[in-house]
């Protein structure tokens, strides 16, 4: 093939290599372009902590303000899911007297620093909190704890955002607690888990990440998560999109090294969301085709199970693996406890793969509600093991250590010694896999909707 050839190609085709090995990828999606240089490609994905530190275990539940001592330092929960032996029940009517009666396995909080606050959408929207969170108000308010509770939080919240304690302490009860009404009616929460190390762990660096939870553990921090995204689209009827995503250390961003998720209602669709519209109106199985398909035909399926998909994602900003569901509902909070399962084992096994010391971010992508095209439920795991640099600023071309197949080759031979292991559930790894684009079933819904005259289109806009 002519050079000319393939310089024009490489800006068609997803991902090619020169003839000098250099690997040029380009988001087949959303158009960003990634190229990884010979030689950079064989840095290990995480030199770790830096220095270790002995843990002092006497802190043990009270290392951070997510800690299982220090429940009375976050606002009060929503819902907590509660381990008797093999079973798992959801507690959603905790109040601050029975706060530790029983060890949540996940709480799930509001954010004390919401990104769009309630009154963001109170004011903007004339959003008003359901009767169900007006309820769970007035019942924790109504003990002498759960107020105590609620003021000592609201103070702390408008101490941080620089109001002076004599300012507040001036203000009347009743206008203390009306700051309050985010707590119950707020639209970003979190998910946090139990532990902050490992339970046995002696060293600060023993950090218990998603990859430590076991399948199971991670089968019910997912499927809580993806109630509170369906959750948070009833409460809200503005909410545009809900956002749901997990920072891992503190390089990708997190402000706790204790594990936990983010879910956020916005109100608008991002510019890379209305990318991918424009794909999907041109191709309702672009993510078949270019996103399963294609890595199967470029080698790049790590792993598959009944349920999902991994793949080692093409044109990605840092070095990622992508979870498709193969489900035809494309609404994940209504998957069923199978499907979810599924999905939550190839998660959780991405992260076991990648090891508690890489930072990662986790983002969650669905169909929007009312966009009238269909969309599969999807992760992104993305290791932050490249910083950007002037040259990225400048060029919007992203320099990764890793391309795609050596990362595929990775999370390829680390599964296969975890299954070993049954550190991860079980599923078909690299070439056991048999993916393709059909794989898939998010589209086919949406195209028995078109022929029978039916129409998905609920905007509200
Ligand atoms: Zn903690």
């Amino acid at each position: 093939m002519a050079g000319q050839t393939k310089g024009a190609r490489s800006e068609r085709e997803p991902l090619s290599r020169l003839p000098d090995g250099t690997i040029k990828q380009v988001n087949p999606f959303t158009g960003t372009q990634v190229w990884t240089v010979p030689g950079r490609a064989n840095r290990p994905f995480g030199s770790g902590h830096g220095t270790r530190h002995r843990l002092d275990t006497a802190q043990r539940g009270r290392y951070c303000a997510f800690c299982e001592d220090r429940y009375l330092e976050t606002p009060p929960e929503k819902g907590r899911i509660v381990r008797s032996g093999t079973e798992w029940r959801r507690v959603t009517d905790v109040t601050a007297e029975t706060l530790s009666d029983t060890v949540a396995e996940f709480r799930l909080i509001p954010n004390l620093f919401e990104i769009l606050s309630f009154d963001y959408w109170r004011l903007n929207y004339g959003y008003a909190p359901t009767t169900a969170a007006r309820e769970r108000e007035r019942a924790y308010l109504s003990t002498p704890a759960g107020r105590a509770h609620v003021l000592d939080i609201a103070r702390a919240k408008a101490a941080a955002s620089g109001v002076a304690s004599a300012d507040w302490d001036d203000l009347p009860p009743e206008e203390q607690l009306r700051h309050a009404e985010a707590f119950f009616g707020g639209c970003h929460d979190v998910v946090v888990a139990r532990r902050h190390y490992l339970d046995r762990a002696k060293h600060d660096d023993q950090v218990a990440s998603s990859g430590s939870l076991s399948p199971e553990e991670h089968e019910q921090y997912l499927a809580f998560t993806v109630d509170a995204v369906g959750a948070q689209y009833a409460a809200n009827p503005y909410a545009r999109y809900v956002q749901a995503f997990q920072n891992w250390l503190r390089p990708a961003g997190a402000s706790f090294d204790h594990l936990h998720k983010q879910v956020v209602a916005i109100d608008e669709l991002s510019v890379e969301t209305q990318r991918q519209l424009e794909r999907v109106r041109e191709d309702p199985w672009v993510y078949a085709h270019l996103g399963v398909g294609y890595a199967a035909e470029r080698g790049l399926v790590i792993a598959e199970n009944r349920h999902a998909v991994a793949v080692a994602g093409v044109g990605h900003r840092y070095p990622s693996v992508v979870v498709y569901s193969k489900s035809a509902t494309r609404e994940p909070w209504r998957h069923t406890a199978e499907e979810l399962r599924g999905f939550s084992d190839l998660v959780h096994a991405m992260h076991a793969a990648t090891g508690p010391q890489v930072p990662v971010n986790e983002q969650w992508y669905h169909e929007p509600p009312g966009i009238g095209v269909a969309m599969p439920f999807r992760v992104v795991v993305s290791l932050r093991i490249s910083t950007l640099a002037g040259f990225e600023g400048g060029t919007k071309i992203y320099i990764n250590t890793i391309d795609p197949w050596t990362l595929a080759q990775r999370f390829v031979a680390s599964l296969l010694k975890l299954r070993a292991l049954g550190a991860v559930a079980d599923f078909d790894i690299g070439p056991e896999c048999t993916a393709q684009w059909a794989s898939l079933k998010y589209a086919r819904v949406a195209a028995a909707s078109v022929a029978a005259g039916v129409s998905d289109t609920g905007a509200t806009d």
